[in-house]
């Protein structure tokens, strides 16, 4: 088939719930990307924020072959080494007490919903309670993960939703405060919010919804599945700030690539929430996934790749600061770590399509967002690479414009 024929099969056969830009990705090699043509594009999308650990990483292949080799696949009714060494790691990186593995973000939203859900209902011997949750988040697609996401576009067709949810401001104590009643059983957020356009966490924000957490029994749910795994410069962004987490949810570059999720409870939280029978999953946390995150937590270790993000991030913030006082399109940049924004008055889409043309891939995030989510391991040569890339770019859309 050409790639003609590949695009419009796609376009024909698959759902049509994606716009795809017109590329074939075919391998990767470090942080590049290849075509079906043999062309070279540098990846700062990472494949939205998974590809921690960019392409053919030996070490992390050789783990999954080796898994490949022995078994796929057991079922959660039997024990099996490597989820029980993933989950060690994990939880020595997240300083948490008990792990559930999932296939996706989604499905760990969900559960963190339901042990939130579970830990009320113990305490209080009734159901029927609420969530507060924020305003422009992005938690997932399925129903439940739905429920909480505050964007009434992606809600809309899909009503009723999950009765008992509430959305407050982002960065808004007050707007939190002003939701809160007896019945609710926990506050919801990501530490930095990805889609809805790349704003972290205001510190006191954050302390300040702890607080309140405290003060009422309410568990607080940090969603760190895009802005985890040391993307920021901490394994997990909370890591930043003076809180922790009640419950916790991952996935994105959890298994470098390998479809796979988690939710995270502390033991205060584990032992009043989830018992046999409360929840399941059929695949979740199987050995091939339990391989792939054990193979990240011992590349993180091995390539020191949060120090790395510490290293190489002041470096792109430095360089798309410079972009954005050059240039009147473009008014600010947002983020923290290798998880980074620039809010732009072209049209975003454009953009992107004209830097997938030079041979860069980027995303969007919000309407007007330029979103960067690159692989933890790039190295400055590639900011400056990215920069030669996108600033023509950025020139060539505004000429249009
Ligand atoms: C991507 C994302 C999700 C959903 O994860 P899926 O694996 O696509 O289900 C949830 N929360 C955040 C913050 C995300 O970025």
């Amino acid at each position: 088939m050409t790639k003609q024929e590949y695009m419009e099969k796609t376009d024909q056969e698959l759902v049509h719930v994606y716009n795809r830009f017109p590329v074939v990705l075919d391998h990767g090699e470090g942080v590049f990307l290849y075509d079906t043509d043999g062309k070279k594009y540098l990846d700062f999308a990472a494949g939205i924020a998974v590809n921690a650990l960019g392409y053919s990483n030996d070490e992390y292949k050789n783990a999954l072959k080796e898994q490949v080799d022995k078994v796929l696949h057991v079922s959660n009714l039997y024990y099996c080494e490597p989820i029980a060494e993933a989950a060690k790691k994990a939880l020595k990186a997240s300083r948490m007490d008990r792990i559930f593995f999932t296939n996706s973000g989604t499905e760990a939203i969900e559960g963190a919903i339901k042990a939130a859900k579970k830990y009320a209902y113990t305490r209080d011997g009734h159901a029927g309670h609420e969530i507060i949750a924020m305003q422009h988040s992005f938690h997932g697609r399925s129903l439940g993960a739905l429920s909480v996401t505050g964007n009434a576009h992606y809600q809309e067709p899909f009503e009723p939703l999950l009765p008992g949810v509430k959305f407050a401001e982002f960065n808004n104590l007050e707007s939190v405060e002003k939701l809160v009643t007896d019945k609710t059983c926990a506050i919801l957020m990501e530490t930095v919010q990805g889609e809805g356009g790349i704003y972290p966490a205001e510190p006191a924000f954050l302390e300040g919804v702890r607080k309140l957490c405290d003060q009422k029994d309410i568990l607080l749910i940090l969603d760190e599945i895009q802005c985890g795994m040391g993307r920021t410069g901490e394994m997990f962004a909370w890591q930043h700030y003076g809180v922790k987490p009640d419950i916790m949810t991952s996935a994105k570059a959890l298994g470098g690539g390998v479809p796979v999720g988690a939710f995270f409870l502390t033991q205060k939280v584990a032992d009043k929430s989830l018992a046999p029978g409360d929840h399941g999953t059929t695949y979740g946390g199987n050995p091939f996934v339990g391989a792939a995150v054990s193979a990240v937590f011992d590349q993180f270790e091995k390539q020191k790749v949060v120090d790395n993000v510490k290293n190489v991030a002041p470096y792109l913030e430095q360089k798309l600061d410079e972009l954005v006082s050059k240039y009147d399109f473009l008014e600010t940049r947002r983020g923290m770590g290798l998880m980074q924004g620039i809010v732009c008055k072209l049209p975003v889409g454009k953009v992107v399509t004209k830097a997938l043309e030079n041979g860069l891939l980027v995303i969007t995030a919000g309407a007007d967002v330029l979103r960067m989510v690159p692989p933890l391991i790039i190295e400055k040569k590639h900011v400056d690479e990215m920069i030669s890339i996108l600033e023509p770019a950025l020139l060539a859309v505004a000429e249009e414009n």
